[in-house]
C-alpha cells in the first residue's frame, strides 16, 4: 500500500498530557491512517552535519526540554527500534548521494514521541529516527525525502515533525492574545496556499517569497522536516488546518501523496 507523507507540527511538548484540539486531531489521524509496518521520523530535534538514521533494537525516551512540569519528565514513549530499516534508509540515502551512518544508541526525541504518543499510543510499532541537516535548507530536505520515497510502498509511514510557523522568542506565553498573530498568520497562509497549488518550487524557495519568512522561521530546524514530508510523498498535499497554539506557534499539518 502507498501510503501518504506527514507533515506534523508538534507545538510545546506539554500537549504529551493535554487533552485538548491538538491531541485529539493526532488520535484521530493515528485511526483514519491505520497502522503502519513501521513509521521513520524525521525530528526537528535531531540536528546533525550529516543524516544519521537511529539503530537501536528499542528507542529510550529523551526528555529534551528544559523547565517545563515535572509530570512531563515521568512520560516514556518507548517504541521498538528497527535495525534492519534504518539499514535501508542508509542505502536509500547513499545510491542518492547522501551518506549516511547509524547510530545504534540514539533514542526518541519529543518531536517523535509528543504526536506519536496520540497517534499510537500503545508504542508498538517500529520506529527510526532521522536527523535533519538545518544549515542546508530546502532543496536539500526535498532530495533526502526524495531518496526516501520508496518506503511509502514498503508499509512505512514517513513522518516530517516540525512546526510550520515556529519563533519561541515570539509566543504569547500568558495566553493574552485572542487571535494568532497576523504575520503568523500570513506566512502560514502563504504555505498553504503553495502547497495546496501544488507549487513546489515557490515552496522551496519560500524563503525570498514568502512573508515573513524569516520571522516565521529565524532558524530552519522546525520546517526542513516539511521539505523531507514532500520530497517523499510528493502531491498533491492535503492540509490539516489547526491553526496556532500561544498567538505563534502554527500547528497546521500535511498529508503528501
Ligand atoms: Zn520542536
Amino acid at each position: 500500500m502507498n501510503r501518504p507523507a506527514l507533515f506534523l507540527s508538534h507545538g510545546a511538548p506539554t500537549l504529551a498530557l493535554a487533552n485538548n484540539f491538538f491531541s485529539h486531531s493526532w488520535a484521530e489521524l493515528g485511526v483514519v491512517l491505520g497502522r503502519p509496518r513501521a513509521i521513520l521520523a524525521v525530528s526537528a530535534h535531531w540536528d546533525t552535519p550529516a543524516p544519521v538514521a537511529s539503530a537501536a533494537p528499542r528507542l529510550a525516551t529523551i526528555h529534551d526540554f528544559h523547565g517545563f512540569p515535572e509530570p512531563l519528565y515521568r512520560v516514556r514513549y518507548e517504541p521498538p527500534g528497527e535495525p534492519a530499516l534504518a539499514d535501508r534508509v542508509a542505502a536509500l540515502l547513499g545510491a542518492a548521494g547522501h551518506a549516511c551512518t547509524l547510530d545504534a544508541a540514539r533514542g526518541i526525541d519529543h518531536g517523535a514521541w509528543v504526536p506519536l504518543r496520540w497517534m499510537y499510543p500503545d508504542a508498538d510499532l517500529p520506529v527510526v529516527q532521522l536527523s535533519v541537516q538545518s544549515g542546508r535548507g530546502a532543496h536539500h530536505h526535498l532530495e533526502i525525502g526524495r531518496a526516501l520515497a520508496p518506503l511509502r510502498d514498503e508499509g512505512v509511514l514517513v513522518i516530517g515533525s516540525g512546526g510550520i510557523v515556529h519563533n519561541l522568542r515570539e509566543l504569547d506565553w500568558d495566553g493574552r492574545a485572542d487571535e494568532p498573530f497576523a504575520w503568523a498568520v500570513a506566512f502560514n497562509d502563504w504555505m498553504a496556499r503553495a502547497a495546496e497549488s501544488g507549487a513546489v518550487d515557490e515552496l522551496a524557495d519560500y524563503r525570498r517569497l514568502a512573508p515573513y519568512a524569516e520571522r516565521a522561521h529565524p532558524t530552519e530546524d522546525h520546517l526542513v522536516p516539511f521539505f523531507v514530508a514532500l520530497g517523499a510523498g510528493g502531491l498533491p498535499a492535503r492540509r490539516m488546518a489547526l491553526g496556532f497554539d500561544m498567538g505563534s506557534l502554527g500547528m497546521d499539518c500535511y498529508a503528501f501523496g
